[in-house]
């Protein structure tokens, strides 16, 4: 079985275990965490987060008002064929120079009634992660006791609406990758291509170097031609 066979059945399987996460127990964690937000803006700057990744349809939105200016091929590209090509499964959100998400201006953001449903989300999650001794488990709230405050009480409709809307963004997450990875398994067999993790490291420098790189963007279904250099997106 090859590689991107693989990596689609371990997301399936993830997918399969987040939709049937049992949302009692869910509820209970963030109810005994009673987490509120007091709008200290840290997570929309680097301090917390070295990007904002969209979903398709956050992207679709962004693409509308206030227009692709605003969104770059997501960091951390997932594959490199042969011939030097990036793919990535998605578009981000643009940086500041500071690393600041590109809408955070004066303490706030500047389109907060269109931001992305990760934001929506944050600092809530349902995806595995090793905890400090690297035991993957699932994990529910982020940055827990590094921001907010805690003890907080809602009511149980908030919480479940809170659940949906993580199960939302972390199974839209990961059926947008299942999708990327079939894509690059079709696209590479109809064009002759392959997988190339030497040619990946090699890009890699010269893209850290300054050098322009074409990364194919997976969105809305098909792959879409970027071509850019580090400077361009978070000039130094
Ligand atoms: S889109 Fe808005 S809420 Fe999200 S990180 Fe950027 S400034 Fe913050
Ligand atoms: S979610 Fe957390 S980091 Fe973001 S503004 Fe609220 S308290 Fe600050």
């Amino acid at each position: 079985m090859n590689q991107f066979r693989i990596k689609a059945i371990n997301i399936e399987k993830e997918i399969k275990c987040i939709e049937s996460f049992p949302d009692e127990h869910y509820i209970k964690i963030v109810h005994e965490a009673g987490f509120e937000c007091d709008c200290c803006g840290k997570c929309c700057t680097s301090e917390f987060n070295d990007h904002v990744f969209l979903l398709d349809d956050d992207a679709a939105g962004i693409i509308g008002t206030p227009g692709r200016d605003f969104i770059r091929p997501a960091p951390y590209f997932d594959v490199c064929d042969n011939l030097g090509r990036f793919y990535v499964m998605g578009y981000a959100l643009k940086t500041k120079p500071n690393g600041d998400c590109i809408f955070y201006i004066g303490g706030r953001c500047q389109h907060y009634e269109i931001r992305p449903l990760i934001c929506r989300i944050f600092p809530y999650m349902l995806h595995r992660e090793p905890d400090e001794d690297g035991n993957i488990e699932f994990r529910q709230i982020g940055g827990l006791d590094l921001h907010g405050s805690y003890h907080n009480e809602s009511s149980a409709e908030e919480y479940k609406e809170i659940l949906d809307n993580v199960k939302k963004y972390e199974t839209g997450f990961l059926r947008q990758k299942l999708e990327f990875i079939q894509a690059i398994e079709k696209y590479f067999k109809e064009n002759n291509l392959r997988n190339s993790q030497q040619m990946f490291d090699r890009m890699m420098r010269q893209y850290q170097k300054g050098t322009e790189v074409e990364v194919y963007v997976f969105f809305r279904g098909r792959f879409e031609k970027e071509v850019i250099s580090k400077q361009i997106i978070n000039p130094e």
